[in-house]
């Protein structure tokens, strides 16, 4: 059972399941389906990372993702966050300059 559907901009009609339920809020969900292979755990770290943003008790306004190059940095293009792509080794220090 699904909490959402949404037609995405590949025109492809996605469904969050029910497990998403808390924090379907934080989801893009029209650009799923996510680009990650099938097995991949960045699914979950996806989802994990949602939940503790929003068991953070600080206001989703005040969270900002950042992310660098490669499979982990799509995270950011999935959560409805403020979010800053940078290169590789730039997530790091990016947020102190
Ligand atoms: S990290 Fe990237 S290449 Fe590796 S399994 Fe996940 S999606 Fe595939």
């Amino acid at each position: 059972m699904s909490v959402e559907a949404e037609v995405t901009t590949t025109g492809v009609k996605v469904e969050l399941p029910k497990s998403y339920e808390d924090i379907k809020d934080l989801i893009r969900v029209d650009r799923l389906p996510h680009i990650w292979c099938p097995g991949c755990g960045l699914g979950i770290l996806l989802k994990l990372l949602a939940r503790a943003i929003k068991n953070s008790g600080i206001p989703i306004e005040k969270h900002v993702i950042v992310t660098g190059i490669g499979c982990t940095g799509r995270i950011g293009g999935y959560l409805k966050l403020d979010a800053y792509h940078v290169t590789h080794a730039g997530p790091y220090p990016s947020p102190l300059v």
